[in-house]
């Protein structure tokens, strides 16, 4: 098999701002894998730094699993997943890239689509949440009565004006059910400040509140909240989730973090042997990366895979999300096409 890549460059709809940081535009590289006989796949990689990766990097490392998909079988999933792990650690996306292009290939040659291979059915799949990135008040206000399909929010905060955020969000939409992510931006004592608020706005949970390193202070939260608790930062593969027990009620799986469909499989698997609630996320991404994770999206609790619909153009049609329902493509594979 041959692997080739492309760095598209993608604008979102508003400029998109977490707590650490944000921007308008984002590169993310499409993998394609080409068979002996022409028959291909297509997986997405969206880098973040914040987990080691760019646009520069994936392509580097790419080049570097390509003669290992040179020598593999299309059906060698796990021999390239571990010769994968074996030459790099980390870098996630391009992992994922290259494992759901894997994917993609073998739903084409079996002619169904990813949720059948994996046994799933896509009406079981929760409803997605729509993200409202941190903004001055006018901005967040427009942002809100632009998700009004959307029953479900998810507002970042970590910030310094989180109370007027909150306040302004639940004043646009008094009835939608609201989520919040800190990202990373609290400490302990002002994050129980902060949760004992959000319960009062009627939030659902809180992602993340604290940095990934301060294991025992999000454990110290989480004994202390009233509102369950989900790890994202702190939980990037399988293997973080034991550790989690105790400190997290829920771990929120990307495949730019894990690796790829198969290492949010096993993600999957541990965490309920764990009691865990299960989320997704993603990143900007296009419909390529957005449509992989929704046919994973019927073994969720919670989804949040809005990444294609905060974009100003998407490159690729494939699952499409009404009302915050998805709709996933029922073609082989992945079900995507180029728009
Ligand atoms: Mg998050």
């Amino acid at each position: 098999m041959k692997l080739t890549h492309e760095i598209v460059t993608l604008g979102t709809k508003h400029a998109f701002t977490i707590a650490r940081g944000g921007g308008s535009e984002y590169r993310v590289v499409i993998a394609t894998i080409t068979d002996r006989d022409g028959m291909t796949g297509v997986g997405e990689a969206n880098p973040s730094r914040f987990y080691g990766e760019s646009a520069d990097t994936v392509p580097a490392v790419l080049n570097q699993f390509a003669p290992i998909l040179e020598r593999a079988d299309a059906w060698s999933f796990d021999a390239i997943e571990s010769e994968m792990n074996k030459m790099w650690r980390g870098n996630g996306s391009a992992k994922s890239a290259v494992m759901s292009a894997l994917y993609d290939l073998a739903g084409k040659r079996l002619g169904v689509p990813l949720y059948k291979l994996w046994g799933l059915d896509p009406a079981a799949a929760p409803l997605t949440s729509f993200t409202i990135g941190v903004a001055p008040e006018e901005e967040l206000r427009r942002k809100v009565q632009e998700a009004a399909e959307y029953p479900l929010l998810k507002v970042k905060l970590g910030t310094l004006n989180d109370e007027d955020i909150i306040r302004i969000i639940r004043e646009e939409a008094p009835d939608k059910t609201l989520r919040v992510d800190a990202n990373a931006g609290w400490t302990p004592k002002h994050a129980l400040d902060m949760i004992a608020l959000l319960a009062e706005y009627g939030v659902e949970f809180v992602e993340q509140p604290l940095p990934p390193e301060n294991v025992e202070g999000m454990r110290f939260v989480r004994d202390r909240s009233p509102l369950p608790i989900i790890g994202d930062e702190s939980c990037l593969v399988s293997s973080d989730i034991p550790g989690l027990q105790g400190v997290v009620d829920g771990i929120n799986i990307k495949l730019a973090k894990c690796g790829g469909p198969r290492e949010a499989l096993r993600m999957v698997a541990v965490a309920r042997a764990h009691d865990m609630r299960v989320m997704m996320g993603c990143m900007i991404e296009t419909s390529v990366g957005i449509t992989t994770a929704a046919h994973l999206a019927p073994l969720l609790d919670y989804a949040d895979l809005d990444g294609a619909a905060l974009l100003a153009a998407d490159p690729y049609r494939g699952a499409t999300i009404h009302g915050g329902v998805f709709s996933i493509p029922s073609g082989p594979g992945l079900g995507v096409t180029k728009a």
